[in-house]
């Protein structure tokens, strides 16, 4: 799974934009085991500061792959910020790749 896009935000403290690098995100990868074989779930999260006020930022969003080489669901929570460009996920319909 990976992002094809920079997600953009908007600070609710100084109602300015801002894009965060994929590269300051930190990822995760979960998986589960379920009926049609493993359920994958990836998170990337943020914790950081709006560049323009230093409001305390929280992003955390999740895409889940199931069966593997679907995008099944995707959840976010924001905690500062609303979403401005939601994040667009691919999933590689290839081999299963286990690191992000
Ligand atoms: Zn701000």
């Amino acid at each position: 799974m990976e992002l094809t896009n920079i997600p953009e935000f908007k600070c609710k403290k100084c109602l300015k934009n801002f894009e965060i690098e994929i590269d300051d995100f930190e990822t995760d990868t979960y998986s589960y085991e379920r009926s049609m074989g493993n359920e994958n779930q990836y998170n990337w999260n943020y914790i950081g500061n709006c560049p323009h006020c230093d409001n305390d930022l929280e992003i955390s969003f999740d895409a889940y792959e199931y069966p593997v080489g679907m995008l099944n669901y995707e959840d976010s929570e924001l905690t500062g910020c609303e979403f401005i460009i939601k994040p667009i996920f691919n999933v590689h319909n290839e081999d299963f790749e286990t690191d992000i």
